[in-house]
């Protein structure tokens, strides 16, 4: 018997033909002897549904009633699931968030899942019982529920597979798994049968939307496998688990991109200790996520230029306020608002030489001008032209043999 969580995000129960056919892939595991707890989103788009409504009554909608409103969404397809696993002759059973109680600490809309109750749901599941769980959600110290930030259903399965020290978290979801970059663009990318969870975090966080990179952090932390899975085919889909049990043919896992980047350079700043600290405490303060930074080696000693990156919306507030910055002296400030940033992923370069060359050299190949560099251990990223995006991912995706 294997102990498992299986999830299924808000496309997998978008309708009632798919939430019975979710029953029927349960209804598979329960007959091969597994033991299931079912963590479910809402309907796809009724979040955003029921988001829009509040908004309706005010767009300062008080935060409280938002986390009550937002829950209910996973309260109507755990019904809509465990009634149908009742059809099909299955002991099942839903429990809303205070029921099991899942605890949360932290404020209303952003809240962690801390713990939960367990001993009533694991006598259930030893009467063949399946527990159907809603997603994204949990209850405060003081009774009151919360919600655990967008695409949060990630996280409770994580969190459930922890507490219930299940053997495996299955996501089920539109996608048959991760692949080595956009298969909507690249039509030759290829779906990853393995990958470690660091390469995952690092493509989740770089562009590639499968799972909810929060999710797959904590996965990391408690060694707890992941498989990613298509809810709509049989094949098999990707497993995310320790790198140890990776035998890496390729240097490069995959190719991932984002698009909405921008990039701002500060010409002329003095050369001299702290400068770089007071030009991101006021950025830092703002909650502007600054991505890339560069700084230059200065010719003169006495000046340097720094560029670095932030999210395209973040663009003007950003520049605000380093115009209000007293603490910097500068020259001037350029922005280019249409780069994007191209990175290749893999735990196979840290023992291939060459894959820094080689990345320069590909994009050197196809004219494509290099505007930043980044690299950590796993993962080696440029900024670029926007408009070099799709080129710059077919040669990279080539040229590590990928396709
Ligand atoms: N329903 C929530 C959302 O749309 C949580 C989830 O689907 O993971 O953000
Ligand atoms: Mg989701």
């Amino acid at each position: 018997m294997i102990k498992k969580v299986l999830k299924f995000g808000g496309t997998s129960v978008g309708s009632i033909e798919r939430i019975r056919h979710v029953a029927k892939i349960i209804e598979k595991e329960i007959k091969q002897g597994n033991s299931v707890i079912a963590v479910v989103s809402a309907m796809a788009g009724k979040t955003n549904e029921l988001l829009n409504l509040s908004k309706n009554i005010s767009t300062d909608f008080n935060k409280r009633e938002l986390d009550v409103l937002l829950s209910t969404g996973e309260q109507i397809t755990s019904a809509l699931l465990a009634g149908a696993l009742t059809n099909l002759n299955i002991n099942a059973k839903s429990w809303l968030n205070w029921q099991i109680p899942i605890l949360t600490e932290g404020e209303h809309s952003n809240a962690r899942i801390i713990n939960m109750h367990v001993e009533q749901i694991n006598n259930f599941l030893k009467q063949k019982g399946v527990a159907v769980i809603p997603g994204f959600q949990g209850i405060m110290r003081n009774g009151d529920i919360s919600t655990i930030g967008r695409g949060g259903s990630d996280a409770t399965a994580v969190a459930i597979a922890k507490i219930f020290q299940t053997d495996i978290c299955e996501i089920y979801t539109d996608v048959d798994g991760v692949y080595s970059t956009d298969p909507n663009k690249i039509p030759v990318a290829k779906k990853i049968e393995k990958i470690s969870y660091d390469e995952m975090l690092e493509l989740s966080s770089l562009g590639a939307k499968v799972m909810q990179s929060s999710a797959v952090q904590t996965a990391m932390m408690y060694n707890i496998p992941l498989e990613v899975k298509s809810t709509f085919t049989n094949r098999d889909g990707t497993q995310i688990f320790e790198q140890e049990n990776i035998d890496y043919k390729k240097s490069v896992t995959g190719v991932a991109y984002s698009k909405d980047d921008s990039k701002i350079t500060i010409i002329g700043v003095e050369d001299k200790p702290g400068v770089a600290a007071n030009l991101f405490e006021p950025l830092n303060n703002a909650q502007i996520n600054v991505d890339m930074v560069i700084q230059n080696i200065s010719s003169d000693q006495k000046t340097t230029d720094i560029t670095f990156t932030v999210k395209r919306e973040d663009i003007l507030k950003t520049i605000d306020i380093l115009k209000k910055n007293k603490k910097i002296d500068y020259k001037k400030i350029t922005k280019n608002d249409k780069v994007a940033k191209v990175s290749i992923v893999g735990a196979g370069m840290v023992s291939t030489p060459g894959v820094t060359y080689k990345m320069f050299k590909a994009l050197a190949d196809e004219k494509i001008n290099i505007l930043a560099i980044s690299t950590s251990e796993i993962k080696l990223s440029v900024i670029i032209d926007e408009k070099n995006i799709l080129n710059s991912i077919k040669k990279l995706h080539t040229v590590f043999d990928l396709d």
